[in-house]
Order: C-alpha cells, then sequence, then structure tokens
C-alpha cells in the first residue's frame, strides 16, 4: 500500500475537523489499513477483505503525519481503521516512533480489539509508548455479554477478556469506548439484559469510558442466516 500517496491538497483541509481533541485547531480522519483478519458476522468488512489485511509501513505512516504536520499545522488524528492492530509488531513500532519523534500529537481510532488491548496492556514499553505517542482514545467493540452470543456471532473473544481490558486500562489516561450491539438473531431478553449489565459493570468500574448501543439491521441479520 505504500506506493499510494494521497493527494491532501485537492481538498480545503482547513474547512474540515475530525476530532476535535483540541477545540478549534484543525484534525484529520485518516485510514493507515485496509481489512481484518476476523471473522464477526454481522461486520461488512468479511465479505469485502476475506479476512486479509494490509497496511501502510511506520516509515510512511511518519512521513504522512509529518507532512500533515508541516503543511496544514495538522496534530490531531483520528485512524479511522477497522482494525489498526491488525499487526500488532506494526502498532508498537508506530507507536514507538511517535513516541520518540516528541511531536505534540494527539491521536484516537475506532479500530481495536478487546483481545489486542489486552495484549498491549502486558507490554509496559508498549503502554510507556501509547502514552506518550498522545493517545486520547480507544474503541472497543464488546458487542455482547451473551457467552453464547458472542459465539454465534464468530467473536472470537470472551466476556472475561473485555473486564480484564477495562481493568487494566483504568490506571491509563486513555478514554474508552466500548461498542454493543443488540437484537441478534436468537437473542433472549436475560441475554440482552446480560449485554446491559456489563455496560452497567463499566460504568461502576471506570469513569473514562463511553458506551454505544447499535441495534442490529436487517442485512446484519441476513448474513447471520447464510
Ligand atoms: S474484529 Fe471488528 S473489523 Fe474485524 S470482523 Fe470483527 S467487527 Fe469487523
Amino acid at each position: 500500500m505504500n506506493f499510494l500517496k494521497i493527494p491532501y491538497h485537492l481538498v480545503n483541509l482547513r474547512d474540515y475537523t475530525a476530532v476535535g481533541f483540541r477545540q478549534g485547531k484543525p484534525s484529520i480522519s485518516i485510514v493507515t489499513s485496509r481489512g481484518c483478519q476476523f471473522r464477526c458476522t454481522f461486520c461488512s468488512m468479511v465479505p469485502l477483505y476475506h479476512q486479509s489485511w494490509r497496511g501502510y509501513s511506520v516509515d510512511r505512516l511518519m512521513e504522512d503525519l509529518v507532512e500533515l504536520e508541516s503543511k496544514y499545522g495538522i496534530k490531531d488524528f483520528f485512524f479511522n481503521d477497522d482494525l489498526i492492530i491488525g499487526d500488532f509488531k506494526r502498532f508498537t513500532e508506530f507507536l514507538e516512533a511517535l513516541a520518540k519523534s516528541g511531536r505534540d500529537y494527539n491521536l484516537g481510532t475506532p479500530g481495536m480489539r478487546g483481545d489486542a488491548v489486552l495484549r498491549l496492556t502486558k507490554d509496559e514499553k508498549a503502554m510507556d509508548n501509547l502514552i506518550k505517542s498522545g493517545c486520547k482514545n480507544l474503541d472497543i467493540g464488546v458487542e455482547s455479554g451473551s457467552p453464547r452470543i458472542l459465539k454465534i456471532i464468530k467473536k472470537d473473544t470472551t466476556v472475561d477478556v473485555i473486564r480484564r481490558v477495562n481493568q487494566k486500562m483504568s490506571k491509563y489516561p486513555v478514554i474508552m469506548k466500548y461498542n454493543f450491539m443488540g437484537g441478534f438473531p436468537t437473542e433472549t431478553e436475560e441475554e440482552f439484559l446480560d449485554t446491559m449489565s456489563l455496560g452497567e459493570y463499566y460504568k461502576k468500574k471506570i469513569n473514562m469510558l463511553l458506551l454505544r448501543f447499535t441495534s442490529l439491521h436487517q442485512f446484519q441479520i441476513l448474513r447471520y442466516l447464510h
């Protein structure tokens, strides 16, 4: 993907703001990778990319960020990847490059999984770099508090992983955003309430969080049935 140069000059970037980490300051939403290796039954990435993932190199990413800063004064970046941590080594090297650069950046991404964040928390150096990189928020798709539903939707993670992530991240100044879904085929009221209780558990354990609920729509139900 490295050869693909983005013609930023074609758009007046100053007319747009993506994240608003710093009120009134320029920001941008960019994508550093394509696809995802996982197989969640409700996700459009699976038929689009067939469980494949590829991403820009760390050098290429740093070049883009420095260019966006020098030409447009942008220091706030929202990495709108589906799974920015699709290559764990690339992600930790990116964090290290950002931390070493000493640049005053603010970062956020929705492209995280609970198991990947848990792996990150076990690596002290990576966590140190995460904070030094200017990371302000991470979004995790929890989807359901029911082990049976997680299995049906092939999320390939557990409720316990999510609980541990929340516990470990509570000591870091990073806003955690947890995304939940409801209305899965065959989901019982009790299972939906398990999801709600998981949300309630987060609220009690940590105050730096945002909970989002999405109801499943027809397209996703059809995917499940096939
Ligand atoms: S991990 Fe996220 S991006 Fe990947 S298939 Fe599941 S929902 Fe989609």
